[in-house]
């Protein structure tokens, strides 16, 4: 057996072999011509010549050997319904959704977005995209009409398919109205819109000539057969925004053939997924995970995929495990912040079902704290497998792989480099590397391995300079993490080194919150901070200057001015943006030269010491954060 030392070697010493024999997990309809085209770096384009389908490879290359397997299992404690469907009925589902959107008018390469809750038409709307070579664009269901309108006019779809609604903990999330109001604020709308009306809200409207019904629609296409559209490996197979330091999304781009390789082959090694046996991802479509470990790559591989719709907790804190002992899971994926929801509820219920199948928990998306991790492992009985990544990667960077050896886990760590990654850790000063036990920026040296971005949506300049940028004597990509190596080669990640926060898990970037509140007609300035949170890692705390201050003379008229603030906030990006707090100065601490001193007002809201201040331009406005802060 070969040990993850050795595999990673190999996949960095002899990229060609090692990804030539990936490559193969998955149907080619026209074999590439080279591994790697990077004579433009850091540009990569892998299995140049190739031709594929991620759709093809997720659902048509199964019907003959388990047309009749479960491919999807929807299941709702939200609405109380559980749907399966084979692999041969999502392939007709597919089909009639293709035919849906090519009668619409869509066609290769446009893009699509996709703005709809956890239910089965949303997977079968990104594989109905896939099949037609159209790009689809997700956007998660938690971001409000300004934000969606700002994503519209980088995408610049030809279609829009939405809900009437989504639920959440018992209550109607309305996405309809979101849906028509951010196509009012866009300057480049789509004609269309396509709608799959749940009948959950009667409130609901429609644009006559623009909003089609899905399930009229469907009728229609009952018998339908889109053929594949094969697409060339590089050719962009869907944009999935997210937030950076500036206040502007960056459209991550992934392309068709290297995603489908990755993920085929991450399955393998990382997950240990094997065909027939399912897996339980509990992130939403909305998000990178989503995208990768709830679609593409369960379905890759030959799984059967839970789509679950829901929270951990309701209507016990019982109801994953129901799920995992229901549908014999082996494979589990899901985030810190969730498990410590559970860590907080009665332990009976991990004790209550027989979750015998499950063989690893995956853990993602933010630092997995030591006692969260070593609580888990010990109340499931079996590894609990932190593992590090990001959008722009599309699967991990680093993680332990056990489907090539069991290796021993550390508490707090997400192990090592996966295969691909010529991973370093790097001395902010001057790029060299750090050495074991000191902290570094981690770093990719590039070509990026299959799988990861290929560019920023329209922008490749942008790619560069975001990405490629951060040393002036190296071009590596820069995660904008910090990390430190031990001995043994474990990597430890300590936190961002730019302004962007994790918040339960999703990435917000300070920028884009302090942008929301500053749509409130009263307000003059702002600055936003992540704050240390027991529960969901970060929390935004905002400190505010109002132009009008008599506006919170008084205690009730402060409150009063917090909530509309944070009702802004809601208004403009979402609720996953909304300030925990709302803090009000007269002043900001800035430098001489008007720079932010993000980082000490941070320090001081997380109780620490607020470093070197003696380029403040004004010391009391130090003391109002401190003040304020001791006042809460
Ligand atoms: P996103 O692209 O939204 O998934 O966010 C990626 C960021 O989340 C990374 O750059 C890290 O800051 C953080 N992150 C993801 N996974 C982990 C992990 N296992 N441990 C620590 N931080 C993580």
């Amino acid at each position: 057996m070969t040990s993850c030392k050795e595999f990673h070697r190999r996949s960095i010493e002899d990229r060609d072999g090692f990804w030539t024999e990936q490559a193969a997990l998955v149907d080619w309809h026209k074999p590439f011509s080279k591994v790697l085209d990077y004579s433009r770096p850091p540009f990569a384009k892998w299995f140049v010549g190739g031709e594929t389908n991620l759709c093809h490879n997720a659902v048509d290359r199964h019907l003959a050997a388990r047309g009749d397997q479960k491919a999807i299992v929807y299941i709702s404690t939200e609405v109380d319904r559980e749907i399966s469907y084979t692999y041969r009925e999502l392939h007709a589902e597919v089909n009639r959704l293709a035919a849906i959107m090519l009668g619409m008018g869509v066609k290769r390469g446009d893009r699509v977005i996709i703005y709809m809750p956890m239910i089965p038409e949303a997977a079968f709307a990104m594989l109905a995209c896939a099949r037609i070579g159209a790009i689809h664009s997700v956007v998660f269901g938690g971001f409000a009409a300004a934000s969606l309108a700002a994503r519209i006019d980088d995408a610049k779809p030809s279609l829009m398919i939405t809900s009437d609604a989504g639920m959440r903990a018992g209550k109607i999330v309305p996405y309809k109205h979101l849906v028509d109001e951010s196509i009012r604020l866009a300057k480049h709308p789509p004609s269309k819109v396509l709608l799959v009306d749940r009948k959950l809200d009667p409130g609901m409207t429609r644009v006559e000539g623009r909003d089609a019904d899905y399930a009229t629609l469907r009728a229609q296409h009952m018998n339908a057969q889109v053929p594949v559209t094969w697409m060339e490996s590089s050719e962009p197979s869907y944009i999935l925004y997210t937030s950076g330091t500036t206040g502007h999304p960056k459209g991550v781009q992934r392309d068709v053939g290297g995603y489908t390789v990755a993920l085929a082959a991450s399955m393998k090694h990382i997950y240990c997924g094997a065909p027939g046996e399912t897996m339980f991802t509990t992130s939403d479509i909305g998000w990178v995970v989503g995208h990768s470990y709830i679609i593409y790559g369960p379905l890759l591989a030959g799984m059967t995929s839970i789509l679950y719709e829901g929270t951990p907790i309701r209507p016990d804190a019982g109801i994953w495990w129901k799920i995992v002992a229901d549908h014999k899971v082996s494979v589990m994926f899901s985030a810190p912040t969730a498990i410590r929801v559970l860590k907080k509820q009665d332990p009976a219920f991990l004790k209550k079902y027989d979750l015998s199948a499950l063989r690893h928990l995956f853990l993602a998306g933010e630092p997995l704290d030591e006692p969260t991790h070593s609580w888990i492992t010990e109340a499931l009985g079996r590894p609990v497998i932190d593992h590090y990544w990001q959008t722009e990667t599309g699967w991990p960077i680093l993680s332990s792989m056990p489907g090539i050896e069991a290796t021993p886990v550390k508490f707090g760590s997400p192990s090592f480099p996966a295969y691909g990654y010529d991973l370093r850790l790097l001395r902010e000063s001057d790029a060299s590397d750090a050495a074991d036990g000191e902290k570094g920026v981690v770093a990719i040296v590039p070509p990026l391995p299959p799988g990861c971005m290929t560019t920023v949506w329209g922008d490749d300049a942008r790619f560069v300079k975001t990405y490629f940028s951060t040393f002036s004597s190296k071009q590596v990509y820069s995660t904008f993490d910090w990390g430190i190596r031990d001995k043994d080669g474990y990597y430890f990640i300590l936190g961002r080194t730019d302004d962007v926060i994790n918040v339960a898990g999703h990435r917000l970037g300070t920028r884009e919150i302090e942008e929301a509140v500053s749509a409130h007609p009263n307000v003059a300035e702002v600055a936003v901070v992540g704050v240390a949170d027991n529960l969901k890692g970060q929390l935004p705390i905002a400190f505010v200057v109002l132009k009008d201050v008599s506006r919170t003379a008084t205690p009730e008229l402060r409150a009063q001015a917090e909530k509309d603030v944070m009702a802004t906030v809601d208004k403009q990006l979402g609720a996953i943006g909304r300030p925990g707090r709302v803090h009000f100065v007269t002043a900001l601490p800035k430098t001489r030269s008007g720079k932010m001193l993000r980082r000490s007002i941070q320090a001081l809201a997380e109780g620490r010491d607020p470093g070197d201040l003696t380029t403040i331009e004004d010391p009391t406005a130090l003391e109002q954060i401190k003040s304020v802060l001791a006042a809460k």
